[in-house]
């Protein structure tokens, strides 16, 4: 599924014009005449359109549908008028209310799909075992039991879940999800090759924090601890700290739907004080010559303690895989975020080493990238059709949410997304005259 995606030939970050904002002025005529003909089909009743809409997994507050909204709040609940209808609707606002219409966005019934979804968060919510293990003070107090999933398709249709009242709008900390992000960053201030000159791609096979590199003296992966520093060592390295995490978080916002990032002090502060792993690493790699010139290590491992405490819930988070899903470009802010080359990157080393040493396992048993965080976060990346986020703080044997594996192992057994799905079609029962055998 092509659509949507537009992605530059290069990726500078976000400053591209979004979607819906035209380089040239945009057809008028055309707008309305698409306009013109949706208003015949669907009518003018304010509340079958908010019904359609809602059915869909869009709101109102989308801001891709800023002229429907207008319309329906101004009908006030009674009958939208033509020309309130076609007023400032733009061709892609009407060819996405059509879409819609015709039951053609990425997920065809979506109040199908939200009720199977809410079934596998039921039998996920039953595996409650697991532990905090956290060596950081401040995240080991949050609360264990909260459990939450959210999910973003490609066409921004959204649906959040949580077990107890208010779960689902939990925030927690990113911690090592953000990896996977600041890898993207990285790539595309640097480039592939002078990137990976720092830091390799292959599995570890050991814990994330563990002090060892690969033959060549560099980090295995960037979704280790020792790999997201040198990472972070890239990113803008003759910044401040504090505009390098500004910079971070405004990639993230624009990736994660357009909401500010969110910033956890008292875990920062906590980690902050007490990261004599991350400090031995660091000096481990400054003696093995890790660091690329010009980057200092107290400042790059403040800025990748400071990614580690951006703060996020289920939506944000469901929305930045969705991004990933959709090749980069934000479903809900329709801002390029990665490039297309970027994404392939990311989506690669998250599928083979996302899940800590758990990483093989989890591609054998559910083969989709996704990336954990021992704060119990996780994002799980469906390619073409939607970014998924849960949040269970209770982390099994190899650090990763033990409710957030069992969702994503039920996911594909409910829904044909393994990798390799496909081989399990067989080709003789697709055929017509396979009935008559
Ligand atoms: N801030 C944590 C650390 O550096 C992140 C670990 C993780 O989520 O894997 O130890």
């Amino acid at each position: 599924m092509t659509r949507h995606i537009r992605t530059p030939a290069s990726g500078a970050f976000a400053t591209r014009p979004a979607q819906f904002e035209h380089a040239n002025p945009p057809d008028q005529d055309r707008a309305r005449e698409a306009a013109k003909a949706l208003f015949a089909r669907l009518g003018g009743d304010a509340a079958k359109l908010r019904d359609l809409i809602e059915r869909a997994g869009l709101t109102l507050d989308d801001p891709r549908l800023g002229c429907l909204r207008a319309a329906v709040e101004g009908a006030g609940g009674g009958v939208v008028g033509e020309d309130a209808f076609c007023a400032t609707m733009s061709e892609a606002e009407a060819g996405l209310i059509g879409r819609l219409a015709d039951g053609d966005l990425a997920i065809a019934n979506f109040p199908v799909f939200k009720t199977r979804v809410a079934g596998l968060f039921d039998y996920a919510a039953g595996a409650d075992w697991g532990e905090m293990r956290s060596a950081i003070p401040a995240l080991a107090k949050r609360d264990p039991d909260a459990f939450a999933m959210g999910v973003c398709s490609i066409d921004g249709q959204r649906f959040r879940i949580g077990l107890r009242d208010g779960d689902e709008k939990t925030d927690f900390s990113l911690q090592s999800v953000m990896k996977a992000v600041n890898y993207g960053v990285a790539l595309e201030l640097v480039g592939t090759e002078l990137y990976h000159r720092h830091v390799g791609r292959e599995p570890s096979g050991q814990g994330y924090n563990e002090i060892t590199l690969d033959e060549r003296k560099r980090p295995h992966n960037p979704m280790l601890n020792a790999g997201a520093i040198i990472t972070c060592s890239m990113i803008h390295p003759t910044w401040q700290v504090e505009a390098r995490h500004d910079f971070v978080s405004r990639i993230w916002r624009a990736g994660a739907g357009g909401a500010e990032a969110g910033f956890a002090r008292d875990i920062y502060e906590s980690e902050a004080s007490g990261s004599d792993r991350n400090y031995a690493l660091s000096y481990f790699m400054r003696e093995h010559g890790c660091f690329p010139e010009g980057s200092d290590l107290h400042e790059a491992l403040d800025l990748y303690i400071r990614c580690c405490s951006i703060e996020s819930d289920v939506d944000r988070l469901s929305a930045m895989a969705a991004t990933l899903a959709n090749g980069g470009v934000c479903p809900l802010t329709e801002r390029h975020v990665f490039s297309r080359q970027t994404v392939r990157h990311v989506l690669s080393l998250m599928l083979t080493c996302g899940m800590y040493d758990f990483s093989g396992e989890f591609a054998f048993q559910v083969g989709l990238p996704a990336k954990s965080g021992v704060s119990g976060a996780l994002m799980i990346v469906v390619p073409g059709v939607a970014g998924f986020a849960v949040y269970s703080p209770r982390l099994g044997p190899k650090g990763n949410s033990v409710r957030g594996v069992e969702f994503s192992r039920r996911l594909v057994e409910a829904f044909p997304w393994h990798v390799y799905a496909p081989v399990m079609v067989d080709p003789d029962l697709a055929r017509p005259d396979s009935a008559k055998a």
